[in-house]
């Protein structure tokens, strides 16, 4: 018979962690289901420089590292298996995994998002070394570099002027020749003087495999077709994320781009009403701050509230 958890966690970046170590502390035993992409967003940073407690920063996978760690002092378990449907209906709860039946009283969802990336291999060798998905974090070890910023959305626009506070340049390229980009947004960008705009302009390489890291960008103007050269030290990439929820489609709220919606910071919802003992936390169901410490909180949020049903229903 399958064994019946208190509380399964999905997803092990910094809010499904955060998750585990408080229901572990509050003696759940909690299961974290790793999921695809281990450690989340984090282990692909390399300096974290605004978590606090760090006074000279700590490295994302280190971070990461120590939560596991932490939480699993007091108890908390680790599956590498990653969910592959769940009945959210049922009581308790039904996960169908990699390997095998999970039953569950409560679940935390904090399957996070993943960062859109162009896709080119070249891109992919250089994470870490000059190409990144996030400004927050790495906008700080370009100071006084030209850099590049992909895309044509708010979220291009607002890296890029985050960006200048430490680069030279900043220049921004995006694939057309319209910008989705609020027009307040596109303003302040077009208006500040490190910031250039290329239009109809896409990445085809990045240079400096070779060399581990970036040391320019190779362009082609989709309307001419003319290839160019950008010398760059760093590609930031504003792009989008995709939140990590298709598979609860239709047994929980989410919004038109798929992030789940919650109510009171953590519970879930269909058709508006709660769906009994599951929380979500992190970036998927942030699509606003995103930062290492809010996906924390609000994991931390999602535990208290899966310790205390469980508790008034008599776990
Ligand atoms: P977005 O609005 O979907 O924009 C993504 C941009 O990336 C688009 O310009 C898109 O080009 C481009 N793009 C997508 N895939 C690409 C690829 N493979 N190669 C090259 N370019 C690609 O995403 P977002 O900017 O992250 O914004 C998401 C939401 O958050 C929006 O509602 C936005 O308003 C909001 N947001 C608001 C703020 C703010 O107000 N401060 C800041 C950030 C985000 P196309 O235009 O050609 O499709």
């Amino acid at each position: 018979m399958t064994e019946t958890r208190n509380t399964v966690i999905l997803g092990s970046g910094c809010a499904g962690l955060t998750a585990a170590l408080y229901t572990a502390r509050a003696g759940l035993k909690p299961l974290v289901l790793e999921g695809h992409e281990p450690g989340g967003q984090l282990s692909i940073t390399t300096l974290v420089e605004n978590f606090p407690g760090w006074p000279d920063g700590i490295q994302g996978p280190e971070l990461i590292e120590n939560i596991k760690k932490q939480a699993a002092r007091f108890g908390a378990e680790y599956d590498h298996g990653h969910l592959v449907s769940v009945e959210l209906g049922a009581h308790p709860i039904r996960l169908h995994t990699g390997h095998g039946e999970i039953a569950a009283r409560t679940l935390i969802i904090a399957s996070g998002a993943s960062a859109r990336w162009l896709g080119l291999p070249s891109e992919q060798a250089l994470i870490g070394h000059g190409v990144s998905s996030c400004a927050t974090c790495d906008g700080f070890f370009f100071r006084e570099k030209e850099i590049a910023v992909v895309g044509g959305g708010d979220s291009a626009m607002e890296e890029a002027i985050f960006l200048t506070r430490f680069a030279s340049k900043v220049t921004v390229l995006h694939r057309r020749d319209a910008f989705r980009a609020s027009k307040i947004m596109l303003e302040r960008a077009m208006a500040h003087p490190k910031i250039e705009l290329r239009t109809n302009t896409v990445v085809e390489e990045v240079l400096g495999v070779e060399e581990k890291e970036v040391r320019g960008l190779r362009l082609r103007d989709v309307t001419s077709g003319q290839r160019s050269e950008l010398a760059v030290s760093g590609m930031f990439l504003g792009i989008g994320h995709e939140p990590n929820a298709k598979m609860f489609a239709g047994q929980i709220d989410r919004d038109d781009e798929g992030y789940i919606k919650t109510t009171n910071h953590v519970f879930c919802t269909r058709h508006g009403e709660i769906v009994p003992g599951v929380f979500a936390c992190g970036d998927v169901q942030d699509r606003r701050y995103r930062q290492a410490i809010t996906a924390a909180g609000s994991g931390c949020m999602a535990a208290l509230e899966a310790e205390k049903y469980l508790e008034e229903h008599g776990r």
